[in-house]
């Protein structure tokens, strides 16, 4: 496949191996395509090293702390017990290690040629990286996002800080501003708090959690209160002098570090320009820029900044390629969830958007289920919202939801009629229960709630 002695030619060219450029990688090898991969860090991107694993992992130790801190509760008696946070970095850093080593093996199973070099795109068929140049008939931009500043909040890595820079901290100080109630936000939120940090959240929205549904943002604002989580909402912080911040709101506040959780600014490889969407890359629906043969998925496109939208969005785009297959990518059907204790997951559509359209909603809690109660985790619901007797969204604040709400991704996707869920089995005693109940209660038919008058 050499064309001269400086040229390697490849069926597709892909830069950055994060979620979005691996998946495609090994979708498109396994399509019996000639791949080309470009990383300048390391494989696993965002995701992998900074993101999802690294704080799922931090959060496990802390679910694990809290489990023990209600021990006695359950029975077992732990008289002596702490954490070690310099530990709980070290086992994020092996995991984080352990999965790039097996993440690189498995992509180079499929013969998928890693380069680890910054890559720029000269010419819409042409990559360069390390001075070696590279022919792609098809290229695949997934270069991802980094942490933005936002205005008036430079970032220093001491006392500003982004959620890179946290994940490095060796000592977590006592009293914790976080800027922006996102999903980044609220689960640092419930790390600290886990920790016995003081923990306080600034929200320029008129609520936490803005892009969930309402009953799900009231419940969340409830559980911070209970877990003495401080948050001010339609608040922003006015002036910064040394350690001293004030609020919007007058008030004056002097946390020992803030960590930024408020928005992403995307990166863009060197070279030819690219037609812009805002702060993103623009994109037809499929995924192409300005140039039919250059793709650009994953957080670069702003269509959903999530792991699991760049991996459905490298699919289709790869079968796009190979195929023609018409791209499918419903924002709409994509799940969020939110870790921490309870779990928050939602998928489809919130109540809010379903205002002026004929639809029912109906709201189970878990404590009117045996398995909430033998764990002990009764504060929760599952609420679904549907629409010709189909689901059209649904909104889980309890144990389990960032699994449960696959049951509804699958509902929704399939349009399955209520009745027809209606006629599966739900193992007892389960969370899942609460699925088969709320979807009953769409019809007032709940089995485990009183009658209503
Ligand atoms: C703190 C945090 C927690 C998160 N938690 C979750 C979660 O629980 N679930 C979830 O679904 N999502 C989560 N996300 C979001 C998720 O990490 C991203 O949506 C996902 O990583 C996007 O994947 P991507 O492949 O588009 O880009 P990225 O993961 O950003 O990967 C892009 C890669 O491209 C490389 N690159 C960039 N430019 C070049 C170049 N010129 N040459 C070579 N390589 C280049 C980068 O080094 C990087 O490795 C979280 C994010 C953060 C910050």
């Amino acid at each position: 496949m050499y064309n001269n002695r400086n040229m390697i030619s490849y069926d597709l060219g892909i830069i950055g191996a994060g979620p979005a450029g691996y998946t495609a990688a090994i979708r498109a090898s396994q399509k019996g395509l000639k791949v080309v991969l470009f990383e300048k860090e390391a494989v696993g991107g965002v995701c992998l090293n900074k993101g999802c694993i690294p704080t799922k992992t931090i959060m496990h130790s802390c679910d694990l702390y809290n489990s023990i801190k209600k021990a006695e509760k359950f029975g077992i008696k732990i008289s002596d017990f702490s954490y070690d946070y310099e530990k709980i970095l070290e086992r994020k850093n092996t995991i984080t290690q352990k999965l790039q080593k097996s993440l690189t093996r498995l992509i180079q199973s499929y013969d998928v040629s890693i380069i680890n070099a910054n890559a720029k795109i000269t010419e819409p068929d042409i990559i360069e990286a390390n001075g070696i140049t590279y022919k792609c008939k098809n290229i695949i931009l997934a270069t991802g996002s980094k942490p933005h500043d936002i205005p008036g909040l430079k970032t220093d890595g001491k006392f500003i800080l982004n959620s890179d820079d946290i994940l490095n901290l060796k000592e977590i100080p006592q009293n914790i501003l976080i800027v922006g109630s996102g999903a980044i936000g609220t689960e640092w939120a419930r790390i600290f708090s886990s920790l016995n940090k003081n923990v306080t959240v600034v929200e320029i929205a008129e609520r936490l959690l803005p892009a969930a549904d309402l009953d799900v943002s009231k419940r969340l604002e409830r559980l911070l209160k209970k877990s003495k989580i401080k948050f001010y909402t339609q608040t922003k912080i006015d002036n910064i002098k040394d350690t001293t911040l004030t609020l919007s709101d007058n008030q004056t506040i002097t946390p020992d570090i803030i960590l930024c959780a408020a928005g992403r600014e995307t990166v863009f490889p060197e070279g030819i320009e690219f037609e812009k969407d805002g702060k993103f890359i623009k994109v037809n629906q499929n995924f192409q820029t300005i140039y039919p043969n250059i793709f650009a998925i994953g957080d670069l496109n702003g269509k959903m900044q999530l792991a699991h939208s760049a991996v459905h969005q490298a699919i289709s785009v790869i079968d796009y390629i190979t195929e023609n297959k018409a791209i499918c990518f419903n924002i709409n059907n994509i799940p969020s969830v939110i870790y921490g204790n309870p779990e928050i997951a939602w998928v489809g559509k919130t109540e809010e958007m379903l205002y002026g359209y004929d639809y029912k909603a109906s709201t189970f809690p878990v404590s009117a289920l045996g398995k909430a109660f033998a764990d002990d985790e009764i504060d929760g619901f599952i609420k679904v919202l549907s629409v010709d007797d189909r689901i059209a969204g649904a909104h889980i604040i309890c144990p389990e939801a960032s699994s449960l709400i696959h049951q509804f991704s699958l509902m929704i996707d399939n349009k399955i009629k209520t009745d027809n869920i209606l006629k599966t089995v739900f193992a007892h005693p389960t969370y899942s229960e609460a699925v088969f109940e709320a979807i009953l209660g769409l019809g007032k038919m709940s089995l485990s709630l009183p009658k209503e008058n």
